[in-house]
């Protein structure tokens, strides 16, 4: 059982707003002690006032060799809906250290009857799902998932992302923007107007952060090409931070039993 002297050793594996929120929610707890994760791909990254750590741990090995080695008691993967390859290795890593693990995901976005999306299972289909005539897209897939555009060269891509994407990924004709959420509707729609943006690509973040670009292409009649979030295996999910500081504080009080 977790105790005020041995308190219950937490992965967070962060990249969110609510990775973000549930550290700072430990910083002050007496029966948890949370260590921060993060891939160290972000520069100067909003961080908690907990112990922290970044970069890869090599696979589910090192995942479970850290676990192990680091004694840690219970995994929360907050990481974006998107980052898949880590939340996969958190489920098996977690599953061969028998390292109890909550999956912090917050819902998608869902479509009023006033949008236009058009849903699709991955980049490529988007990129197929723009068309053959030249458009003018706003693209906020993430600097990551730009080079299978290049394959569709015919459109405009106005280009948003945190850090500038490496030059080799990009599409020949295109407006880079560097920018950090969180962003407004008006501020989205006068973007869009500006740009005379006529298509909107994303992935299906969920974030309240970056959904007023939705609104925006709503209020202007624009299509948007919603990117379906990629399948996971299954694990317990929580939708808020609220939910897994309870599981949290169950299981330090219940101490760390392999069912839990
Ligand atoms: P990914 O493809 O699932 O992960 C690739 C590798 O990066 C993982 O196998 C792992 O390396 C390392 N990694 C990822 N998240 C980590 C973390 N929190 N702590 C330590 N290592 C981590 O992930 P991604 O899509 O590149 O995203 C990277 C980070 O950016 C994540 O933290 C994610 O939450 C955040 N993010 C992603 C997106 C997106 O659209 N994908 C958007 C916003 C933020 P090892 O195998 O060596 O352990």
């Amino acid at each position: 059982m977790a105790s005020s002297s041995h308190p219950l050793r937490v992965l967070i594996l962060g990249g969110t707003t609510e990775a973000l929120a549930l550290g700072r929610a430990l910083e002050n707890t007496f029966d948890l002690h949370g260590i921060f994760s993060l891939a160290g791909i972000t520069p100067s990254p909003h961080l908690p006032h907990i112990e922290t750590r970044q970069g890869g741990f090599g696979g589910i090995e090192g995942l479970a060799t850290y676990l192990h080695a680091q004694g840690i008691g219970a995994v929360i993967d907050a990481t974006h809906p998107f980052a898949a390859q880590m939340s996969r290795n958190a489920v098996a890593a977690c599953a061969q250290t028998g390292t109890p693990l909550l999956r912090l995901q917050r819902p998608g976005w869902q479509a009023s009857p006033d949008d236009n999306w058009i849903i699709v299972p991955d980049i490529d289909a988007a990129t197929a799902a723009l068309g053959a005539t030249p458009r003018r897209v706003f693209l906020t897939t993430g600097r990551k998932d730009l080079a299978p555009f290049r394959a569709a060269p015919q459109h405009h891509y106005l280009i948003r992302s945190i850090v500038a994407p490496d030059p080799a990924s990009l599409p020949p004709d295109h407006t880079i923007l560097l920018q950090r959420p969180p962003f407004t509707r008006e501020s989205e729609t006068r973007l869009m107007r500006e740009h005379r943006v006529d298509i909107l690509v994303t992935k299906d973040a969920g974030s309240d952060a970056t959904s007023p670009k939705l609104a925006a292409a709503r209020d202007l009649g624009l299509p948007v090409v919603m990117i379906a979030r990629p399948t996971l295996p299954p694990a317990r999910t929580v939708a808020t931070v609220h939910e897994a500081i309870d599981w949290l504080h169950g299981l330090a009080h219940a101490g760390t039993r392999r069912d839990v």
